[in-house]
């Protein structure tokens, strides 16, 4: 992978692209202006709240690695906003252990997905892994977007059924 390093800061050019004669490096830039929706310019205050939802809900982490990159001066007290909560409680509804097996093959299907670094030639940036139960048996899959997992699901659960495996 081609990189670009100066002083503390290093572009990798992760997005590789097959073209007709070799590989394409390109790397995946967001214009300051598409992050903030407003002008942050150098030396700009911001209220660290305000910036949390123009990033995107963003970490607190983030948004000081992320403020301190741009020399923004954050202001005010990090504080969970309301749909940061709302998101994190319902994550938490989702066992993350079971004490019981199943014995029904298919029965119950227990899913997780993983982000990759770089996109994959078809475009897919997140992978599904979906583990049976009762046989451990595995199928991957891959998303472009977190969101497509319960449609591949479906298609998995429907192609078992039809092949009669369960
Ligand atoms: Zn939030």
């Amino acid at each position: 992978m081609m990189t670009l390093t100066k002083e503390r800061v290093t572009i990798k050019f992760d997005r590789i692209f097959k073209t007709s004669k070799g590989l394409l490096g390109a790397v995946h830039a967001v214009p300051k202006a598409e992050i903030a929706g407003v002008s942050l310019e150098e030396g700009k205050t911001v209220d660290i709240n305000k910036l949390h939802r123009i990033l995107g809900h963003a970490t607190e982490e983030t948004i000081r690695e992320t403020a301190k990159f741009y020399k923004w001066k954050l202001i005010g007290k990090f504080t969970a906003c309301d749909a940061c909560r709302i998101a994190n409680a319902r994550q938490k509804d989702v066992a993350k252990t079971t004490n019981t097996k199943s014995t029904v093959p298919g029965e119950r299907l227990m899913f997780d997905i993983s982000s990759v670094s770089a996109k994959s030639y078809g475009g897919n940036k997140y992978w599904g892994i979906v583990v049976d139960d009762c046989t451990d048996k595995v199928w991957t899959v891959l998303l472009k977007k977190k969101s497509d997992l319960g449609s591949k699901l479906v298609t998995l659960i429907k192609t078992l059924k039809g092949l009669g495996r369960w």
